[in-house]
């Protein structure tokens, strides 16, 4: 036995999967045929899909937005849990990618669930802000460029309600974040934020080594 947490292995990895809950199958293929994408590591990890589903269920969440649509598996995750009335607004700039997430929200039967919008996301959350919809999320999932990482944060932090949820994804980047050397801004910018995270009194936080590592930040 042990108490810190254990190195997956492939196998472990599998027995993971097998004892979670069945993936729906439009979501099997999605993340197959994402696997064979050039950029298949921006997808995330089906135990992450998991973990987001359970998350919006247990918020009873209506209202979610996501920075980072990419193929549209994680926009899948949050929106099967939404109730009928419910919505998500998915973030990307990217229109080849977000055409294959649409495709399979149609197949899925929630593409009307999801309302897809592409500009640079700090735009579309500043839109929100000044539509008047601060405090009125109950989920936000920032899976995107990691150097806007503090703006996303911010913005999607004044969107949420209180004790609505922020997850925020790649918060290792890879391991990177413990060289204070690195020079790469994408891994700075994330490694600053998770250090204003640990101490912003606006939130209760706790951080998962849940593949990239996720942060959960619970707004107070
Ligand atoms: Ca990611």
């Amino acid at each position: 036995m042990s108490n810190q947490t254990l190195p997956l292995t492939d196998e472990l990895h599998q027995y993971l999967l097998d004892i979670s809950p069945q993936e729906p199958d439009v979501m099997r293929q999605l993340r197959a045929e994402t696997a064979r994408h050039p950029k298949s590591e921006m997808q995330i990890a089906p135990e992450q899909g998991h973990v987001i589903t359970f998350l919006v269920r247990l918020l009873d969440a209506r209202k979610a937005i996501e920075i980072g649509t990419f193929t549209g598996y994680s926009a899948l995750a949050i929106a099967r849990a939404l109730p009928e009335k419910g919505g998500l607004i998915a973030c990307d700039v990217n229109e080849e990618y977000t055409s294959t997430a649409e495709a399979y929200w149609q197949e899925a039967g929630l593409a009307d669930r999801i309302d897809l919008r592409i500009a640079p996301a700090s735009e579309t959350l500043q839109i929100l802000l000044d539509a008047g919809e601060q405090g009125s999320f109950d989920f936000a999932f920032i899976d995107a460029d990691k150097e806007s990482y503090d703006t996303y944060y911010e913005r999607c932090l004044a969107l949420l309600r209180p004790g609505g949820l922020v997850m925020i994804d790649n918060v290792f980047r890879d391991g990177r974040v413990l060289d204070p050397d690195a020079h790469d801004e994408s891994v700075r910018a994330v490694a600053r934020l998770n250090a204003k995270i640990r101490s912003d009194d606006r939130v209760h936080v706790c951080v998962l080594p849940l593949a990239d590592g996720v942060t959960l930040a619970c707004k107070r």
